[in-house]
């Protein structure tokens, strides 16, 4: 691959990452190759570039050098939401640069969420709005009184706001709800419909059911909570297989999501469908007040849990880079081909014992888990700095409690 681009002050790169291995699936790029970092933007990557003409180089050596990561399912509305966490130093720690919040904004939060959040991000942050106008400002219920699910409110913060927002979300459960059944669902289809945009579901116990659910998805959607193991909307059907219209669904364009959290993965229903074949499309971590605390804890233990599962390395990466770029239609994230922004995540891969729980705390022994070392935006460091202490409200549910004694972080 050619170099180019000079910098004004006569060396060609601010940083070069030296002797790294390149790992970028979505975009082909792989080995171990040089990245030089211009304004930045990815400049060049070759298996050498002259590091006298930079900077400043990060000696890569033994790292995999992959785009930095998108979550494409998290909560980082801090403060004014119940779920909301703190982006910036958990991405410093996890190799995260692209976050999109999903739902935590409705409309009479969200100029808030633009103007407390995403602006001061380090970051690159985007949402999804959600249909109940109040969002996510407590747990649940959000959906139950339908004098908040308005539709025409909430076309007119999407228009004056498609920078950030890329779609909608809807919590589709009994809790959320709440005895107003399917309806909420059908209000969002309306309003993705009418924007142009795609629409996150979550899924829970019913009602409604997942019937209902899926007659109203679209390819382009996004299924999350795809890999639960409890209540009705599990994918697994009563003959203990991947359901046929789940199937059919997929392969004609649904979107299935994981959105880890802390009650929506389990490793029985990951086993049955990557044995069947049926891979996830994106690894995301519901990171929030609570899943933060484990045993989702952050991405690269979410990812690494699928390396146990026996997916590769670069499957992985890609659903947890250029593939969630896709979900979000901004496929110029996600990637560090030359010219991209240079987001880039740095992550060794270290062998040893290491125990995985899922939501149910159902424990798996893996050999390997990813650790990341580095994490730039725009071609910066971002700095480890102190994660908040969790809310007052913030506790785990009773099965999940031991977790905090294990984790001796
Ligand atoms: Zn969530």
């Amino acid at each position: 691959m050619a170099t180019h681009g000079e910098a004004a002050n006569g060396t060609r790169y601010d940083t070069i990452i030296a002797g790294g291995d390149v790992l970028d699936p979505g975009a082909g790029i792989g080995g171990r190759l040089d990245v030089g970092i211009t304004d930045g933007r990815v400049a060049a990557i070759a298996p050498h570039l002259d590091r006298s003409m930079a900077r400043t180089v990060f000696d890569a050596t033994g790292q995999y050098v992959t785009p930095g990561l998108i979550d494409l399912h998290t909560h980082i509305y801090w403060g004014v939401t119940y779920w909301g966490i703190e982006a910036d130093p958990v991405a410093a720690r996890s190799g995260v640069t692209t976050w999109l919040d999903v739902g935590s904004a409705g409309a009479y939060s969200f100029p808030g969420f633009r103007r407390y959040i995403a602006e001061p991000n380090r970051v690159r942050t985007f949402a999804l709005l959600n249909l109940s106008a109040i969002g996510l400002i407590a747990p649940t219920f959000e959906l139950a009184t339908l004098e908040y699910c308005n539709v025409p409110l909430a076309v007119s913060i999407i228009e004056e706001n498609r920078d950030i927002i890329l779609g909608i979300k809807a919590r589709i459960d009994a809790s959320t709800t709440r005895g107003v059944g399917i309806r909420p669902l059908e209000m969002a289809r309306e309003l993705a419909d009418t924007v142009g945009l795609p629409l996150m579901v979550h899924i829970g116990t019913s009602p409604p059911t997942l019937d209902e659910i899926l007659a109203l998805l679209r390819p382009g959607d996004i299924l999350t909570h795809c890999f639960r193991t409890q209540g009705e909307h599990r994918i697994i059907g009563a003959n203990g297989r991947v359901r046929e219209d789940v199937i059919a669904l997929h392969e004609a364009g649904l979107i299935l999501d994981i959105g880890h959290g802390t009650g929506s993965f389990g490793f029985d229903t990951a086993e049955i469908a990557l044995a069947e074949g049926i891979l996830p499309d994106v690894i995301s971590s519901d990171i929030h007040q609570l899943a933060v605390q484990g045993p989702m804890f952050d991405m690269p233990t979410t990812l690494s849990k699928f390396l146990h599962l026996g997916m590769s390395l670069p499957d992985v990466i890609e659903r947890a880079t250029s593939r969630p770029a896709a979900a979000m239609r901004r496929p110029d994230l996600g990637t560090i081909k030359p010219g991209s922004a240079a987001d880039i995540a740095l992550f060794r891969v270290e062998e040893g014992e290491y125990t995985f729980y899922d939501t149910q705390m159902v424990a798996r022994q893996g050999t390997r888990r990813l650790v990341n070392t580095l994490t730039m935006v725009d071609g910066v460091p971002l700095p480890r700095i102190p994660e908040r202490k969790r809310m007052v409200w913030a506790n785990l549910p009773a099965h999940q409690q031991p977790i905090t004694s294990m984790h001796t972080k």
